[in-house]
C-alpha cells in the first residue's frame, strides 16, 4: 500500500487520531484470531474514487454519468488488511466525513466485534441522528471487517453469514431509458444472446413512450423473458394502477417502488389493486423502515442494499425475517463497484429466498478497482467467489488511477444541471 500512499500524496496520509481516554463500554477484547494478544484495528484509510459509466443512466430521478464511491482499507496490528466499499448516493465528501469520525471509535478495538463497534458509532457517536448518511459511511468499515475476519480465519463471508444455499446467482440486465426503438431492440438481442432472462427498464417519465418500450422489448425478448419496470415512485396510486395494467399487457414480472415510499400506506393500497407484483426500493432506508415494509407486507420484493440499512449483517437479517414472512429479496444498487458487488454476492450465495434478476451495475462500467473483472461484467451469472474473505484483490494502481479521476473531475453526482429548470426557461443552464 505503500505504493498508494506515494501516488495519492499527502491527501490520503492517514489522519492523526486522538486516544481512546476512557475504556471501550461494549466489545471488550476476545478471544486473539491467531493466538497470543488480541488482534487490533490499527488503521482505517479511505480513497474517493470515481468511474465512469459507459453511457448516461437516465431515470424518473437520476442523470448519471458513473459511479463515485469510498474505498476502504482496515488494517491490524498483525498485519491483516480487509477492504470495504462506502457507496456515496447524494454527496460523497459527507460520506467520507462521517467515515473519519467513526475512526477513532474503531481504532484500537478487535476487528470481530462488528456489531459492538457498530452500536458505538451509532448510538453513543449519536449517529443515529443522522442514520443513512452514517449508514453509507458505516457499511464500508463494516464489509471491510468482513472481508479481513474472513481472511483472518480462512473463510469465505458466505461462510461466515451461515453458508452456501446455492452456488450461483443470476443478475439482470438493465436497457438503457429513452432509447431509440433500433438501439432498445440490439440492446434485447445482446442480452438474450448473453443469456440474460431479467430485463429492467425505467419507467415513470411518459407512459406511452413506455408502453411502446415494453412492447418492443416483448417482442424482441420473447415470451420467456421477465421485463421488470421501475418508475422511482413517480406515480400516485391511481396512476400506478392504471399504468401498470397498461403495461401488464406484455406481461410485468414486477414493478419496482412505483408510487412514494412515503407513507408506506400508498404501497399497501396499491397491492390490493394490482395484481403485478410489487418491489419496495425507495423507502428501504433504514432498518426501521425495512421492518416496517417488511412485517406490514408492503411488498412482494425487498429491493434493497447493504449501505442502505448500514452492514452486510442488517442486510441478511432482514432479508432473512422478510422470508419468515413470505418475501423474497432483490439486491439493489444505484451504481456500485466491485468490492460492494461482491460484498452482495456472498450474502446472496446465503440467503433463504431471493428473486433472479438482481441489479448490478458491473456491466456499464469502464472500469473498476480489482484485479480481476467480476462475471457480471459480462453475463448474468456468477457462481461462487474463490478465497478468503470477499475473495477478491484490490488493485491500487487503479484506486490511484481513477482516485485521480475524482481530484481532476469531481463526484459523478446524481443528476445533471441542464436537466432541470424546465419552469424557468429564463435559468442559464450549463452546456453540456
Ligand atoms: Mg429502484
Amino acid at each position: 500500500m505503500g505504493q498508494l500512499h506515494e501516488a495519492l500524496g499527502e491527501l490520503t496520509a492517514p489522519r492523526a487520531v486522538p486516544i481512546l481516554l476512557t475504556a471501550p463500554t461494549v466489545g471488550q477484547s476476545t478471544t486473539p484470531i491467531s493466538g497470543g494478544a488480541p488482534v487490533r484495528i490499527s488503521a482505517i484509510d479511505s480513497w474517493i474514487v470515481s468511474v465512469p459509466y459507459t453511457h448516461r443512466e437516465n431515470s424518473a430521478q437520476v442523470n448519471r454519468d458513473g459511479v463515485t464511491d469510498i474505498i476502504v482499507r482496515v488494517a491490524t496490528d498483525e498485519g491483516l488488511v480487509g477492504w470495504g466499499e462506502s457507496c456515496s448516493g447524494a454527496n460523497v465528501e459527507s460520506v467520507q466525513e462521517v467515515l473519519r469520525a467513526c475512526i477513532p471509535i474503531a481504532l484500537g478495538r478487535d476487528p470481530w466485534i462488528r456489531e459492538a463497534l457498530w452500536h458505538d458509532c451509532f448510538r453513543r457517536g449519536v449517529w443515529n441522528f443522522r442514520e443513512s448518511t452514517f449508514n453509507f459511511a458505516w457499511a464500508g468499515i463494516d464489509m471491510a471487517l468482513w472481508d479481513l475476519c474472513g481472511k483472518a480465519c480462512g473463510q469465505p463471508v458466505y461462510n461466515l453469514l451461515g453458508g452456501l444455499r446455492r452456488r450461483e446467482v443470476e443478475y439482470f440486465y438493465y436497457l438503457p431509458y429513452g432509447a431509440a426503438p433500433e438501439v432498445l431492440e440490439t440492446q434485447c438481442r445482446a442480452g438474450v444472446a448473453a443469456g440474460y432472462r431479467v430485463f429492467y427498464v425505467k419507467v415513470g417519465v411518459d407512459i406511452a413512450r413506455e408502453a411502446e418500450a415494453i412492447a418492443l422489448i416483448r417482442q424482441t425478448i420473447g415470451p420467456e423473458g421477465r421485463i421488470r419496470v421501475d418508475a422511482n415512485e413517480a406515480w400516485t396510486v391511481a396512476e400506478a394502477t392504471r399504468n401498470l395494467e397498461r403495461l401488464d399487457a406484455w406481461g410485468l414480472d414486477l414493478a419496482e417502488q412505483p408510487v412514494p415510499a412515503d407513507p408506506v400506506a400508498n404501497m399497501i393500497e396499491l397491492k390490493g389493486r394490482t395484481r403485478v407484483p410489487l418491489a419496495a426500493n425507495e423507502g428501504l432506508w433504514r432498518v426501521a423502515d425495512a421492518w416496517e415494509v417488511i412485517t406490514r407486507r408492503a411488498c412482494d420484493v425487498l429491493c434493497f442494499s447493504p449501505y442502505w440499512v448500514g452492514s452486510l449483517g442488517h442486510f441478511h437479517r432482514l432479508a432473512s425475517v422478510a422470508a419468515l414472512e413470505g418475501l423474497a429479496t432483490c439486491k439493489h444498487t444505484h451504481g456500485e463497484l466491485g468490492l460492494a458487488a461482491v460484498a452482495g454476492q456472498h450474502a446472496l450465495l446465503s440467503l433463504p429466498h431471493i428473486v433472479e434478476g438482481h441489479q448490478q451495475t458491473a456491466a456499464m462500467m469502464a472500469g473498476d478497482i480489482l484485479t480481476e473483472s467480476l462475471p457480471i461484467a459480462t453475463g448474468p451469472r456468477w457462481g461462487v467467489p474463490a478465497g478468503p474473505g470477499l475473495g477478491v484483490e484490490v488493485d491500487e494502481d487503479q484506486v490511484a488511477h481513477y482516485h485521480e479521476h475524482y481530484r481532476r473531475h469531481g463526484q459523478f453526482l446524481p443528476y445533471t444541471l441542464d436537466s432541470m429548470g424546465a419552469e424557468d426557461p429564463e435559468w442559464p443552464r450549463p452546456a453540456r
